[in-house]
This record gives C-alpha cells, sequence and structure tokens, in this order.
C-alpha cells in the first residue's frame, strides 16, 4: 500500500460519541511511516478548517489535501498548499459554465434548503442545512429534476451532522466527489487501487466506501451508514474491496485496537496487507510507535 486517503471528522478526528483506543494513532502514524505510504486528507471541511485540525489533534502533515467534498485539491508545496487549478478545470463543465452563487439563485425556490454559512460556500460546492427529519428521497427527485432541465450535471451528497441535529446537502459537479477527487490524487501519485486505501464513516464517504478502491468503513460508522455501503457495494460487484472495521485487532502486549477511529484505519490497512499485522504483534515496534508518536498534549486527545 503506497497511499492512505482519509475522511477526518469521525473517521481520523475521534470527535464522535464512541472511545478511541489510546494506542490507534501512534500505531497507525508508526504503520505509515515504516512503509513510505502517502497521505490524503479528503474532508468536507474547507483548507483552513482542515489545517486548523491538524494542530487541534496533532496529525501527520499530508502530503495532500482534498477540501470542500472533493471540489478543492491541493498539493503540499514547502510549507504551503498549492490548489490543483486543473481539477477546478475539470469539473468546471459539469455545471455548464454556472457557480455557486449560480446556483443559489436556482435552488432559490426550494423553502426546506437553508443557505450554510458563506463561509462554507465554494466556487464549486452550494451546501444547504435540511431538518433532520426531512423526507430527503423526494426532494432529491424534484432538485433532479430541475437541474437536468437546465443542463447541469450535478451530484446531490447528503449526510447528517449528529453534532448540530442537521442534515446536510452538498451540490456538487456530478464528477467532483470525494471518489472522483481520490481518483484524481491516484493519478498525481502515479498509484493504483492496489496500493490506495480510503477509509470513513459517513453520507458523503459512502461512494468511495462501496468503489472498486480499497476501503474500510470504521466501526463507530452509524448502522444507516454501514448498511448503504454494504447494499450499494452488492450492487457494484465490489464486497472484496469494501471491509467494514469489527474492532477484532489486538497489539502486542495485550492492548486492544476498538476499531473505532484511527484503530479501524489500522485495522483496514492489515485487512488489505495481512503481512503487516507481524508489526503489530513485534512488542518493540509498538513501543517505538508509542514513543515515537505520544500526544504531545491534552488537546490531542480532546473532543471537538
Ligand atoms: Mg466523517
Amino acid at each position: 500500500m503506497k497511499l492512505l486517503c482519509t475522511d477526518l471528522d469521525r473517521t481520523l478526528l475521534p470527535n464522535g460519541d464512541e472511545s478511541e483506543s489510546p494506542a490507534a494513532r501512534p500505531v497507525l502514524w508508526h504503520l505509515l511511516q515504516s512503509h513510505a505510504v502517502a497521505l490524503a486528507y479528503v474532508s468536507g471541511r474547507d483548507l483552513a478548517r482542515i489545517l486548523k485540525s491538524v494542530q487541534q489533534y496533532e496529525l501527520q502533515k499530508p502530503d495532500v489535501i482534498v477540501a470542500d467534498v472533493g471540489t478543492s485539491v491541493y498539493v503540499r508545496d514547502g510549507e504551503g498548499w498549492l490548489l490543483q487549478e486543473a481539477w477546478q478545470l475539470q469539473i468546471a463543465d459539469d455545471w455548464n459554465g454556472l457557480d455557486s452563487e449560480d446556483m443559489r439563485e436556482l435552488l432559490a425556490s426550494f423553502n426546506e434548503l437553508e443557505d450554510q454559512e458563506a463561509d462554507r460556500q465554494t466556487r464549486f460546492k452550494r451546501s444547504y442545512y435540511l431538518p433532520r427529519e426531512l423526507d430527503t428521497e423526494n426532494l432529491k427527485l424534484r432538485l433532479e429534476e430541475l437541474l437536468a432541465g437546465q443542463g447541469i450535471k450535478a451530484s446531490l451528497v447528503f449526510s447528517d451532522d449528529p453534532q448540530k441535529n442537521v442534515q446536510l446537502l452538498d451540490v456538487l459537479p456530478l464528477h467532483a466527489t470525494k471518489v472522483d477527487a481520490i481518483r484524481h490524487v491516484q493519478k498525481l501519485l502515479e498509484v493504483d487501487n492496489e496500493q490506495t486505501l480510503f477509509s470513513g464513516d459517513s453520507g458523503n464517504d459512502v461512494t468511495a466506501l462501496a468503489s472498486e478502491i480499497p476501503s474500510v468503513t470504521v466501526r463507530n460508522a452509524d448502522l444507516p451508514t454501514r448498511e448503504a455501503v454494504r447494499r450499494l457495494a452488492a450492487l457494484n460487484a465490489t464486497e472484496a474491496s469494501s471491509y467494514q472495521a469489527e474492532g477484532a485487532l489486538s497489539l502486542a502486549g495485550g492492548r486492544a485496537l476498538n476499531g473505532n477511529y484511527a484503530a479501524g484505519i489500522v485495522e483496514g490497512l492489515v485487512h488489505f496487507n495481512s503481512a503487516w499485522s507481524e508489526l503489530l504483534d513485534s512488542e518493540a515496534w509498538v513501543a517505538k510507535a508509542l514513543e515515537l508518536y505520544a500526544l504531545q498534549g491534552e488537546a490531542g486527545s480532546l473532543q471537538a
């Protein structure tokens, strides 16, 4: 494996209700370092919020950042980040020359759509809040009809924000979802599917989790998400590349990895690279991981 692409909130970041195994992140970082695996963060957050979480949770600096649910790709350039203009040009076609401000006007008659804050809107991402109980199937059909009538190819990505108790809707160019952006990153880094792992936990991760790219759904993902991934993987005949963490791993010295967050990512890495489990069985290797990557402050383990 040469590339780990991972979602952040409630996948790598332990900011859900479940607990994180204390050794999980140190073991993950040491596994990546031991095998020279490139790292990409793939998030609905924008670049600034991603960098903030890197600092807050003492995450390793990634090589690539996919922000705004796949609509922006940045490559590390020294201390800075270089926006991949080619990616933006490629996805712009789907919206027929429109940007997210035009999209706002076009969808203004949908009263159930509440605009997210201005700083959550980007050039090719229009984001809304929806009531938690809203029937999204019906809304989706009506949106699709209107957009198709305008010659716009869009992806409608629904997800949940349990902390705010709302549903989220991102309207994106059709080919600008997380899985499309991951394929773009694979091309940039010249790695194939067998060399890639994606990890995720919720709505906007589902298409990637059920794709031909090897993936792990972390154990703390909610039941509807796990079922949606299973159904879609069956439909795509990609069950072999779509793994769901169970919390089945343990480390030398008897420490358990519970399958949540980073522990789920480690489980996925070992599932697709069975030889790597030898390292987890080595007392010396695990001790080194804890020594090298022990969290420096309280902030690393704080709930967001
Ligand atoms: Mg997430």
